[in-house]
């Protein structure tokens, strides 16, 4: 074959394949500061001391994409690495940031940001609404960040659920409320709703379908060949879908199976917590999910009631295997699953009520 016609073939070849991935370079990525293994016990009327808790570089996926994540071992809600992950891509073009860490640490997250580079901090984007990824939205918004999302992020955003007491929740503080928005298209499931080419990297933002949040997005980093896959995988503790902000135990097997799609075999895949993972490793969690799915519906098609269900201890026989396993963990799981497979509530302004139970 003519070199010509080779390079004909190579063109087209190019033009038929998916957007082109690169390998990621050899040496990435690197973990910097594990996440822990536990198990951590908190005494009753334990309050987090935020005072005590840092913002570390923990793994970085390329010379230019670094990862931050909190202190192991003083937060309840995540004692494996306080907060959620946060990614930021640096260089001449400014940060970008992905996720912020939770409002108490702010200034903490700022300051370890500027351990590695003193660039405007320019975008942020949001992969779902929870305090630990949004909660400095407005702190990073004043430092000159503009913030995406999924429309329906800032429409649960906008209205929190009430308090307990009956009471109205306090609206958002305006700065931290995404400006740029993008929805989800089942039509167009795994395209990016916006790319951004900076610092040697193509970042895309995918629309996720309602799966850990209704508003969830997923990021691609094109050359390092990463995905931040937020909240929907997680391997510390059992599955949660926040049904309230229009979760779904049954997106995230979606979520699961575009992932498939999405990534290679060496894509490293980032989830918000616990350990960075590669596309088969979600395959057991995915099994899991389908598992629960079928023994919860036959015992809620057999008339049982939730508590019936949870003294059955279904996820027995995953304990050994799920790390940050407690009680509180996989009830909540097996509740999930029990309101999700029969009379589970429509979203309505971006929340779904779900049944109280006593
Ligand atoms: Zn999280």
């Amino acid at each position: 074959m003519s070199a010509r016609a080779l390079a004909i073939v190579g063109l087209v070849a190019l033009a038929a394949g998916p957007a082109v991935i690169r390998a990621q370079k050899p040496a990435y990525p690197i973990t910097v500061i594990p996440t822990g293994k536990g198990p951590y016990n908190f005494p009753d009327g334990y309050q987090i001391p935020w005072d005590k808790i840092e913002i570390n570089v923990t793994e970085k996926m390329s010379a230019n994409l670094f990862v931050l994540h909190g202190s192991q071992g003083l937060d309840p809600a995540h004692p494996d690495a306080s907060g959620g992950r946060a990614l930021a891509l640096f260089g001449p073009d400014g940060v970008l940031l992905v996720d912020t860490e939770n409002r108490q640490v702010a200034e903490k997250t700022l300051k370890t940001i500027r351990s590695f580079t003193d660039g405007p901090i320019r975008i942020l984007v949001n992969t779902h609404i929870h305090p630990d990824h949004t909660g400095a939205n407005a702190f990073f918004a004043k430092q000159g960040a503009l913030i995406y999302s999924q429309e329906d992020l800032r429409i649960e955003m906008l209205r929190p659920p009430g308090r307990p007491n009956g009471q109205p929740a306090p609206a958002p503080e305006p700065a931290s409320v995404p400006v740029a928005t993008y929805k989800y298209n089942a039509a167009t499931s795994g395209e990016p709703a916006v790319s951004f080419n900076m610092n040697g990297e193509i970042v895309d933002f995918i629309p996720m379908m309602p799966s850990h949040t209704a508003g969830d997005t997923i990021v691609r980093f094109r050359n390092a060949n990463v995905i931040y896959i937020e909240d929907f995988y997680r391997n510390f503790g059992y599955p949660f879908a926040d049904q309230a902000n229009g979760g779904s135990i049954k997106g995230m097997l979606e979520a699961v199976d575009l992932i498939e799609r999405l990534a290679d075999a060496n894509t490293t895949l980032v989830p918000g917590h616990g350990t960075l993972v590669k596309k088969q490793d979600l395959l057991p969690y995915r099994a899991m999910l389908v598992d629960m799915l079928a023994k919860v519906t036959a015992r809620r098609n057999s008339g049982q009631s939730l508590k019936e269900v949870l003294a059955a201890n279904l996820t027995a026989p995953y304990d050994k295997t799920t790390q940050g396993d407690t009680q509180q963990s996989k009830d909540r799981f097996i509740t999930e699953v029990y309101d999700e497979v029969k009379d589970f509530p429509p979203i309505v302004d971006g929340k779904r009520t779900m049944p109280r139970h006593p």
